[in-house]
């Protein structure tokens, strides 16, 4: 032990990035030489470089004939030596002291807000499609965060201590990390998803074997480069991209799977958890299961909003990189009696939108990620251009021919349980349904029960009350609520963020409840004079 402290974080100051600022001058160069070239991103095992000629394309999603690099993927092979280099890696770094790890993290925060910033926010607008200030919160100033966060809460974690036994009792509880490996798979939407899912676990004294989205390898291979550069030791985290459908079958059923760090759709979510279920008995300990899944977040306007504040949160919440956000709006409740005025603002504002290429920086919005995204949202397009029950306000349109681009797509219903205003559909697409202010109560009963999720939700209004009954009604509807602003845009140590019902285990990515989901207690009762005799006093003769 030594007498290291984790000091208290402090959230990464965004940077501005306006013209003639010294970040936006390095940002560019960056862009500039990322581009320049193709490379080629190995598997990591153990620290070890494995490239098993089996590759995919990273390409820039709002020109998806540029071809950033070729990743290798890993196969069944692969999977197999990175359990075996995780199982080798446990036995040193499971017992290695919480501050000689913490430190460790420390120095990640520090190369990504400095050295690496703009590696990781480059490869984020390319690879992604992000605008620089979406790439800056995220692959920036989030990534930051989890690195100089996770440690200050694992260390208040480690404190918490049983009551004290009358003497000569001592007790105490050790956090150890679980036996067996993590198993951390990331989505394609954040880079500092991808940062926080294997490091909180690894950072508790776990090893880790990460699959990154096939569609955002790119930023990912720069953050597995960070973490070797700040010290993590070989085989403590494994990069192993590859195809979901392949590599997690053949990882899932591992006798010492310890636990699943996943953030993607419900489905997948769905279909890891059943395999679990499926090989329960074959396992060396219960895998614990952490998982944030998909969202239909709402915004519940009340006759009482600001209309500029509403209409502001329903753009940003609704648009910001396309809509791909889990927390992004995606089904808003107007009353009748402000819709006209709601109306003209909205409209005005989402025409004025600019969308193209992550490097016009006047652009608000880009593509979206992938041709598979790209046809699923259309599909959603196309359905409600079908039906009676859907009228378009805004967009509606599509061309994939450069890049995979959506305009900002509004739909009006008549339909509460409209197909867009109940399913996920992770884009540019933004459902209203116009109500009657008399119903207020029962509106919000509608808003609760419309869909299976309960991740984010908002509500505007300027009226005491009318929150309050927002509040209450909606309860369970949002793991993240928000009072008069965009549902969107959680800041670790600030917003703790997760959701629950089909939306996830509601974890909280980012702090002690995540964190404590990576320990496994022990507790130890030390007695320093143990009884000699085995009869109690009430069994002595009268
Ligand atoms: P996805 O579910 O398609 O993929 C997520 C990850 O799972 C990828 O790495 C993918 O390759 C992997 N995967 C797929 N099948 C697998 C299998 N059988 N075994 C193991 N891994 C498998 O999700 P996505 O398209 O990358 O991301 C979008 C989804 O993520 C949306 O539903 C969104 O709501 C959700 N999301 C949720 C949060 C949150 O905090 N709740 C945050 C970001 C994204």
């Amino acid at each position: 032990m030594t007498d290291f402290t984790v000091p208290k974080p402090e959230n990464d100051p965004i940077q501005s990035y306006a013209p003639g600022t010294p970040e936006r001058k390095e940002l560019k160069a960056t862009l500039d030489e990322l581009k320049g070239k193709e490379i080629e991103i190995p598997i990591i095992i153990g620290g070890k470089e494995i490239k098993t000629g089996n590759t995919q394309k990273c390409i820039i999603p709002h020109n998806h004939k540029h071809v950033l690099a070729h990743f290798h993927q890993a196969g069944e092979s692969e999977v197999k030596q990175a359990i075996e280099a995780a199982g080798e890696a446990w036995k040193s770094w499971s017992t290695t002291p919480f501050e000689e790890r913490a430190k460790i993290f420390l120095k990640m925060g520090e190369l990504a807000a400095g050295k690496w910033r703009q590696i990781l926010n480059a490869s984020t607008m390319l690879n992604m499609s992000k605008t620089v200030y979406q790439a800056e919160i995220d692959s920036a100033c989030e990534v930051v965060d989890f690195f100089n966060f996770n440690p200050y809460y694992a260390q208040e974690l480690n404190t918490f201590q049983p009551m004290h036994s009358p003497p000569p009792i001592k007790n105490t509880i050790e956090h150890r990390p679980l036996e067996g490996f993590v198993f951390a798979v990331s989505p394609f939407n954040f880079t500092s998803i991808g940062a926080n899912l294997p490091t909180a676990p690894s950072l508790m004294g776990n090893v880790v074997l990460w699959k990154p989205a096939s569609s955002a390898v790119f930023p990912a291979y720069y953050l597995m480069k960070l973490f070797q550069e700040a010290g993590i030791p070989d085989g403590v985290i494994n990069f192993i991209p590859g195809p979901g459908s392949k590599v997690g079958p053949n990882v899932l059923p591992n006798t010492d799977l310890a636990g699943i760090h996943f953030t993607g759709s419900t489905a997948v979510f769905q279909s890891m958890w059943k395999t679990v279920g499926e090989n329960i008995a074959g396992y060396a300990t219960y895998p614990r299961i952490v998982g944030e899944t998909g969202g239909k977040d709402f915004c519940v306007a009340h006759e009482s909003a600001d209309l500029d504040a509403l209409v502001t949160c329903m753009v940003r919440g609704a648009f910001e990189y396309q809509g791909q956000k889990c927390s992004a709006l995606s089904r808003a409740y107007i009353p009748s009696t402000i819709w006209p005025e709601i109306k003209e603002r909205y409209v005005a504002e989402v025409k004025s939108i600019k969308m193209g290429d992550v490097e016009d920086f006047t652009n608000f919005m880009n593509a979206v990620i992938d041709k598979a995204a790209f046809d699923s949202i259309v599909n959603y397009i196309d359905y409600a251009k079908e039906s009676s029950d859907a009228e378009f306000l805004t967009g509606g349109g599509y061309d994939t021919s450069v890049g995979y681009f959506i305009e900002p797509t509004t739909i009006i219903t008549t339909n509460p349980h409209f197909k867009t205003m109940e399913e996920e559909i992770f884009g540019p697409v933004l459902t209203i349904y116009v109500y009657d202010p008399n119903e207020w109560q029962e509106i919000l009963q509608l808003v609760d029960q419309t869909s299976i999720y309960a991740l984010t939700g908002c509500v505007v209004s300027q009226d005491r009350k009318a929150i309050d009954d927002a509040s209450q009604a909606l309860t369970h509807a949002a793991g993240n609520f928000y009072i008069n602003d965009k549902p969107t845009g959680a800041v670790v140590g600030q917003q703790p963020f997760g959701g629950s019902r089909a939306s996830g285990t509601n974890d909280k990515a980012g702090s002690i409840w995540n964190l404590a989901r990576w320990v496994s207690q022990r507790t130890i009762k030390e007695n320093f004079d143990p009884p000699k005799d085995y009869r109690y006093p009430f069994m002595a003769d009268e």
